[in-house]
């Protein structure tokens, strides 16, 4: 347990009589490491090619979506009654895959909607890990919201609280090493979209001059 009170990761479980802990979240490079080697795989192992710029866009936006939107309507807005909750729910998961897959298949972009499905998807998985290796399966009710309710966030809960909780825990050691072997395999994929992203810095420092 941390010493110190801010950085802790207690949270009741709704009867008030237990309490367990989250010592390390899943980071963003976390997800986006999981996301996009996963991501990696499947194109591979499906079309035969590495991922473009614009799907890798697609994976990274995919495995950052559901925090982009349950964090902030939580410990911002006080919306939600966790940060892991309305957009990390399978169910709005699945409907918000199939609305992009139905887009994209209008505009024949189909492998940005598959993209993004993987990362939205890995990104569920990958917050439902620790929890389930620590059989604590109350922390992946988010997974059934509004079914199954997550335990309530703390109050205390702010992205401040969550960076200053940042310690070498062997999981957070672990995404680590999964963000330097993603940029590895993305760099030995070409480094999909590095190109596209010089290009614009140098058309935005061309407007600014
Ligand atoms: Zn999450």
């Amino acid at each position: 347990m941390s010493r110190n009170p801010s950085r802790r990761w207690k949270r009741q479980i709704e009867d008030g009589t237990s309490v367990a802990l989250i010592e390390t979240p899943m980071w963003p490079w976390g997800h986006l490491a999981v996301g996009y080697l996963l991501y990696t795989l499947f194109s591979r192992v499906s079309i035969g090619r590495s991922p473009t710029a614009s799907t890798t866009l697609a994976v990274a936006v995919g495995t950052q979506f559901p925090d982009l939107i349950d964090k902030p309507l939580a410990w911002t807005f006080g919306i939600l009654a966790s940060g892991r909750s309305f957009a990390h729910s399978l169910l709005i998961a699945s409907s918000v895959i199939v609305l992009i897959f139905l887009v994209s298949r209008r505009q024949k972009r189909i492998s940005l909607a598959i993209a993004f499905g993987i990362g939205y998807l890995s990104h569920l998985v990958a917050d439902a890990v620790l929890p389930l290796a620590r059989g604590e399966y109350q922390f992946i009710a988010f997974l059934g919201w509004p079914i199954t309710r997550p335990p309530l966030d703390s109050e205390e809960m702010s992205f401040i609280s969550q960076f200053m909780s940042m310690e070498f825990t062997p999981f957070f050691i672990l995404q680590l090493v999964l963000g330097g072997v993603a940029a590895v395999v993305w760099w030995c994929d070409d480094a999909p979209g590095l190109q596209r992203l010089r290009r614009w810095t140098i058309h935005r420092g061309q407007r600014t001059e």
